[in-house]
C-alpha cells in the first residue's frame, strides 16, 4: 500500500502556547509556526501544495488552528504591532482604559495589552515580558501589570503563576469582574475545584446575569455530583436566557438533576 496525503512541512519559528482552544474549548497546548503544505508519499514531501503559510495556535486535542497565507502575515504582524505600540504609548500618558473601537465601550489597558501580547507571542514577536512590565511598572500601573504577567504566566503554561498574579490583580481591585474570573478558570484548570466555586461566586456577586459563569458552576456541582446545586445553577440559565429551555443537552442535565436530588426545578414543568 502506497502512504500519500499532505500536511505541512519545514515548520519555522514554532511556538507552543497554552491557551483555550476557540475551536473545540479545551484548554491547553496549542502550537504555531511558519509551514507549506506539501503532498507526501510515504511522507516524504515531494509536491508543494499552495504558498507557506503562517498557523496560529494549533490545538493539540482537535488539530485546528488559523492559517494565515503567508502574503497577508506582514500587514496583520503590522497592524498588531501598531495597536501594541498606540497601548504603549497611552499608558506613557498615563490613560488606564481605551476605547476597544473608536467611539465603542472602554476596557481597561492591561487587558487589551495582554490580549494583543498573545497574538504577539504565537508570533514570535516577543519573547520576554520584561520589557512590557518595565513600562507598566515605571508609570505606577500596578493592578495592569498584574493581568500582563498572569496572561504570560497562562501563555507559558504556569498556571500557579497566573492564579498568583489574578489573585494580586483582585485585591488591587476587588470591584473588577476580570481578575476573579480569570482567577477561577485558573483553578479549575488546576483542577482546585473548591477554589474555583468560591471565585465564580465572588465574580457572580460582581455580574450577576453572566451566563458563562453559572453555567461554570453547574459543571462544577455536576462533577460534585451536588445535583441540587446544579438545579438552581440551570434555573439561573434558563431565567437569563429562555432560549436554553429547548437546548437538549442542558434539558437532560436539568431533568437528570432534579430527579437525583428530588428538588423540583422552577423550569421542570416547561420540560
Ligand atoms: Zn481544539
Amino acid at each position: 500500500m502506497i502512504v500519500f496525503g499532505s500536511r505541512m512541512y519545514f515548520k519555522k519559528n514554532v511556538v507552543k502556547s497554552f491557551e483555550e482552544c476557540e475551536h473545540c474549548g479545551a484548554y491547553g497546548k496549542m502550537t504555531s509556526y511558519k509551514a507549506r503544505k506539501f503532498g507526501h508519499i510515504y511522507f516524504i514531501p515531494l509536491i508543494p501544495m499552495g504558498k507557506s503559510s503562517q498557523v496560529l495556535r494549533e490545538c493539540k486535542g482537535c488539530s485546528r488552528g488559523a492559517h494565515i497565507p503567508v502574503d497577508q502575515l506582514e500587514p496583520m504582524v503590522d497592524s498588531v504591532a501598531d495597536q501594541f505600540k498606540s497601548l504603549i504609548v497611552s499608558v506613557s500618558e498615563g490613560e488606564t482604559e481605551v476605547e476597544v473601537q473608536p467611539g465603542g465601550p472602554k476596557m481597561n489597558i492591561g487587558a487589551m495589552i495582554a490580549g494583543i501580547m498573545g497574538d504577539l507571542y504565537c508570533l514570535k514577536e516577543i519573547e520576554s515580558v520584561d520589557s512590557i512590565s518595565d513600562v507598566l511598572l515605571a508609570n505606577n500601573l500596578n493592578f495592569e501589570n498584574e493581568l500582563v504577567q498572569a496572561k504570560w504566566s497562562e501563555l507559558t503554561g504556569n498556571l500557579d503563576g497566573a492564579r498568583d498574579h489574578y489573585d494580586a490583580a483582585h485585591r488591587q481591585k476587588p470591584a473588577d469582574p476580570i481578575p476573579i474570573y480569570r482567577k477561577a478558570m485558573t483553578e479549575l484548570r488546576s483542577k482546585r475545584i473548591e477554589a474555583a466555586e468560591s471565585d465564580f461566586k465572588k465574580y457572580l456577586q460582581l455580574v450577576p446575569d453572566d451566563i458563562q459563569a453559572h453555567a461554570q458552576l453547574a459543571g462544577i456541582y455536576e462533577s460534585q455530583k451536588k445535583f441540587d446545586q446544579v438545579v438552581a445553577a440551570y434555573d439561573e440559565i434558563f431565567k437569563l436566557n429562555p432560549a436554553n429551555l429547548t437546548n437538549k443537552h442542558l434539558k437532560k442535565t436539568y431533568k437528570k438533576a432534579c430527579k437525583k436530588s428530588g428538588a423540583q426545578g422552577a423550569f421542570l414543568a416547561q420540560m
